[in-house]
């Protein structure tokens, strides 16, 4: 018997040559063949008259051959074949390309189903290469993908074979998943999938493979998750106290809520791995340094991880000031720093002498030795691979792991990427804040928004101005940070205090203009993105965004979280000329809820581009659909989670085929 791991060479029908076409659409294995579903279906079901077509339309006619069929040899491997068919309400004329077989069975004078797309010419109606069926052979046909060497028709008939030869009746799906969630059986959706007689049945099947999908991948990251969990150091939260009473403020009552979340993880003896998602400005460096304050506290080590060295330094700031009467050793550590002093740092966290070190990726590039350290946290873990999220806790073997994330991230895809942590959610802002009001301009306000700012700076606030570039880039026509910056300087805020901010400079160059910000010796700070994450000034109450086009919809997101820190009125300004994209800047103008923001940003771009590139770890989904399948995921999740609770290692015999499923998934993440 031939099973679902079998090459497809040994399939009926597919021999060596075959096998390489079938290779080249990814079916190298009856299972991947199985699993290789329809990209559509013709509808040979509903029957349309000629007279009703219109051009481009989808249509599918029944019609008699009316003409000869002539042949057309256009050039060298180019043959057309031409005909009309009538239904009695009009003509059509139907154009097959190179297909000398199908031509040749097909009868004049006999009537046939014809699908395919209208094209209305010069008083026709034309059909280029139309699926043909059968008068009578109505109802839903599979269309697949295809490629050099291999028709429907043989797909068709492979996967037929490959149904009939295969052992389609253990599931993949328990009973007890299938009966609660009400999903078709395996060997009844296989078939449906592929062939279905309705589109009733067509749909139930659908639905049964994007939850199969789905709970397999969760049932993967809930183990995941399980074994992740390792014994860690237990830390002492009675210090908690003295720490509320160093802030300046008191804290909201989500950022208590994910306190204590992870005091419940770390007191417990084992590694915490956990998730904050905090959209900007929810205050989420505050919960770090509760859980730091803690664990230095009881003795251990702990690092945060910021994705720049501007960033880093800020934490740095607030972190110093905050601790620097309670005999807990902050120290910060970034590229910038020199490789003498580097050695020095490295050989006190070596003997324990610092307990807190904050740093940007060089803490975990760099063979850097901590002698306990119990906990180590990432802040915008958006901005980090997967890989270095891992590299991260191997610096100790079973430390508390807590990732902080500002960009919120649809829920669904949440559960993905995230799938192996826990998470906790800082939902509120801290009181006392300012709105933001948002403004999308064209570029001939330009100069009634520098006015605007002027006044605000006149009243005490600051500012930035975001441009795409650094350097003069004239054939794009955009606005670089550069070029602007001198331009404010010579006219527009001649006589006001304007700073330059950018990636490419030195880093002591940076940290000085940021510090200059923060002490107001700087208005207006024409910068590039590298504001994005993190920047917290509470005074700069406006921001202006050119070639707000360029931007995608979490980063303008990210961006407009510049502002609204304080308890001033806040306004931000979109610069922007383009017409395709009022839509998106409309989206970021009706809300400054980052969970919808982050929602439309993934249904306009799809998952794939939604974190710019792949290293975000996201396993590619084959049928289910991140933005519409958001209930099957939670169904699924839900589903998974239960089926653990009772079988947690999968080792009942209904879990069989689930349990080969998963391994495999997982050793498809662990490879990578
Ligand atoms: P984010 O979640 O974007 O990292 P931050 O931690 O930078 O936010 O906090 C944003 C600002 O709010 C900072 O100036 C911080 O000091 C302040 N802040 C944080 N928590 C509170 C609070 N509970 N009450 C008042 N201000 C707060
Ligand atoms: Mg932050």
């Amino acid at each position: 018997m031939l099973t679902f791991d079998t090459d497809i060479r040994y399939l009926k029908g597919v021999g060596e040559k075959r096998a390489l076409v079938l290779g080249r659409l990814g079916i190298d294995t009856i299972g991947a063949l199985l699993y290789y579903f329809p990209r559509d279906y013709a509808d040979f079901s509903h029957i349309q008259q000629i007279f009703d077509c219109m051009d481009g339309e989808r249509v599918c006619v029944k019609g008699k051959i009316v003409t000869d069929i002539s042949e057309h040899k256009i050039r060298k491997n180019m043959t057309l074949y031409r005909f009309k068919i009538t239904d009695g309400t009009g003509y059509l004329n139907i154009t097959i390309f190179n297909n000398k077989y199908l031509a040749a069975k097909l009868n004049v004078g006999s009537t046939y189903v014809f699908s395919g797309k209208i094209e209305q010419g010069y008083n026709t109606f034309n059909m280029s290469s139309p699926e043909i069926r059968e008068e009578n052979d109505t109802g839903l046909h599979p269309i697949y993908p295809l490629t050099k060497g291999v028709t429907q028709a043989n797909l068709q008939k492979l996967v037929l074979t490959a149904i009939k030869s295969v052992d389609i009746t253990e599931d993949v799906l328990p009973f007890s998943v299938r009966k609660n969630y009400k999903l078709t059986d395996f060997s009844e959706a296989i078939y449906n999938v592929h062939f279905p007689k309705s589109k009733e049945v067509l749909e139930a099947a659908k639905r049964r493979f994007v939850f199969e999908e789905l709970f397999i991948l969760r049932t993967c990251l809930c183990l995941m998750k399980g074994k992740k969990k390792k014994s860690a150091p237990k830390i002492d939260f009675s210090s908690l106290g003295c720490f509320f009473s160093l802030l300046p403020f008191s804290l909201t009552s989500a950022q208590q809520k994910v306190i204590n979340e992870c005091r419940r993880d770390m007191e417990s003896g084992k590694s915490m791995n956990r998730l904050v998602e905090g959209d900007v400005g929810s205050g989420k460096t505050a919960v770090a340094a509760a859980l730091m304050f803690c664990a230095a506290k009881s003795g251990y080590q702990s690092a945060l991880m910021a994705p720049t060295e501007i960033l880093a330094e800020q934490h740095y700031n607030f972190f110093n000031s905050l601790f620097c009467n309670s005999n807990i050793n902050v120290c910060l550590l970034t590229g910038a720093v020199t490789p003498a002093k580097k050695r020095k740092i490295k050989e006190k966290l070596g003997i324990g002498e610092i307990d807190i070190l904050i740093g940007t990726h060089a803490i975990i590039t760099e063979d850097t030795a901590f002698s306990n350290i119990a906990l180590v946290i990432t802040d915008e873990q958006h901005r980090f691979g997967v890989a270095q999220r891992g590299a991260l806790s191997n610096k100790g073997e079973g430390v508390h792991t807590l990732v902080m994330s500002a960009t919120p991230i649809p829920r669904t895809m949440g559960l993905i990427i995230y799938g192996d942590l826990d998470i906790s959610i800082l939902d509120e802002y801290p009181k006392g804040r300012g709105s933001i009001k948002t403004y999308i301009i064209g570029s001939d306000k330009r100069e009634r928004a520098f006015g605007f700012i002027k006044k605000l700076i006149n009243e005490g606030r600051q500012g930035y101005i975001v441009c795409p570039m650094v350097e003069e880039n004239e054939q794009s026509g955009l606005a670089s940070a550069e070029e602007y910056y001198e331009k404010l300087l010579k006219c527009d805020f001649k006589n006001y205090k304007v700073g330059l901010l950018h990636g490419k400079m030195k880093a002591a160059k940076k940290d000085e203009i940021m510090a200059d910000f923060k002490n107001k010796k700087i208005d207006l700070l024409v910068c590039t993105t590298v504001i994005e994450v993190g920047i917290d000034v509470p005074n700069a109450a406006v921001l202006m965004i050119e070639n707000a086009e360029r931007f995608g919809l979490s980063q303008l997101h990210q961006l407009r979280g510049r502002i609204g820190r304080g308890k001033h009125e806040s306004y931000c300004i979109l610069v922007s000329d383009s017409k395709g994209a009022k839509e998106r800047l409309e989206v970021i103008r009706s809300t400054r809820d980052g969970f919808t923001i982050a929602d439309c940003d993934l249904k306009m771009r799809g998952p794939g581009d939604f974190l710019g590139n792949r290293q975000h770890g996201l396993p590619e989904l084959k049928i289910a659909d991140l933005y519409a399948d958001g209930d099957a995921m939670r169904m699924a999740s839900m589903a998974a989670a239960a089926l653990l609770e009772t079988d947690p290692k999968l080792k009942s015999d209904e879990c069989a085929a689930l349990r080969r499923r998963v391994i495999d998934l997982y050793k498809s993440f662990t490879e990578n």
